[in-house]
């Protein structure tokens, strides 16, 4: 398997590009699972559940949007794939990726982008010491934060059911 990885900003940058451990295939020796063309797959170490992968492109990318369609289309298609593998093992996986350039980079946070899959089970410790507590966090939207959300952040108007209708029924 040949991983040859692109370093952040082709040497222009300075030594912080150096210093990403997803761009260094050393960092991932022993945990490479699967790579493509534009990506890469490791267990995650450390590693929040059984089973815990990253799926990341080879190129340093910090978020979705600096990708062209090519490395869209290829992550997309490699996270379905090790999801189907997961699910041959666990009944349940997640997936997620986390963008906060506001939090500093260290062993937990990495600024290459990359999607976890994590696999689940009913009541697992994930849920146990994490996710029970989410309930209390979970609320009701009302029109004010609604009208804020789609005026203020989407600068739309809500869609109604009329209109949602006429999109289903073309
Ligand atoms: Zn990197």
């Amino acid at each position: 398997m040949k991983a040859k990885l692109m370093k952040k900003g082709a040497g222009l940058e300075d030594s912080m590009s150096e210093r990403c451990v997803f761009c260094d295939v050393n960092s991932m020796n022993g945990r490479i699972l699967d790579e493509s063309k534009n990506t890469i797959t490791i267990l995650s170490n450390p590693c929040l559940v059984k089973g815990h992968v990253l799926v990341m492109p080879k190129r340093h990318v910090e978020k979705l949007s600096e990708f062209n369609k090519e490395e869209r289309v290829e992550l997309i298609e490699q996270v379905t794939k090790i999801q189907e593998k997961l699910l041959e093992k666990f009944k349940g996986c997640d997936v997620r990726q986390n963008y906060r350039p506001f939090q500093k980079e260290d062993g937990l946070k990495i600024d290459h982008l990359h999607i976890h899959l994590q696999p689940r089970e009913l009541f697992d410790e994930l849920y146990e010491k994490c996710q029970v507590h989410e309930k209390k966090i979970f609320k009701k939207l009302n029109k004010e934060e609604l009208d804020d959300l789609t005026k203020e952040v989407f600068q739309t108007n809500p869609m109604t059911d009329d209109s949602m209708k006429e999109i289903f029924e073309k």
